[in-house]
């Protein structure tokens, strides 16, 4: 992974090229060899500070997307640990929550009451949107 620093060594390295490249063209007859060696260098130099920006660039753009994900994640990794009660998870005044998707992964799903409207689940009374597992949880503690 390359750093800034690499980049703007780079950089300062091609001006540096540019000068003495101005110098020649500032002389009566440049040296046309020197010269074309002297682009060459440059050229060199501004392919490997392109490679390092793109490669840099690739690299921040994971960063900022696990930032984001972490970012999404800070309740469910820095809580307490869910109490299991009445056949669920529950955070402090909070719940119910699956207790497979925290226990195998730490994420907080919430489980959802889908026989409020006549709808009848086969042994219980709620399901995880996320893995599907169905729930018996006292409907009472249900808020
Ligand atoms: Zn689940």
């Amino acid at each position: 992974m390359p750093d800034p620093g690499t980049i703007l060594a780079t950089i300062t390295q091609s001006l540096g090229v540019i000068r003495i490249i101005q110098d020649l063209l500032k002389t009566e007859k440049p040296d046309v060899v020197t010269l074309r060696t002297q682009i060459q260098a440059l050229r060199e130099q501004l392919l490997d500070a392109k490679e390092n920006v793109l490669s840099f660039q690739e690299d921040n753009l994971n960063f900022k997307t696990l930032n984001a994900t972490l970012n999404q994640r800070i309740p469910e990794l820095t809580s307490e640990p869910p109490e299991h009660a009445h056949g669920a998870h529950w955070f402090v005044n909070d719940g119910p929550f699956c207790t497979g998707c925290w226990d195998s992964g730490q994420k907080r799903i919430r489980l959802v009451m889908v026989n409020s409207d006549g709808y009848k689940l086969l042994g219980g009374n709620c399901t995880c949107p996320m893995c599907k597992t169905v729930f018996t949880v006292d409907a009472k503690r249900f808020p």
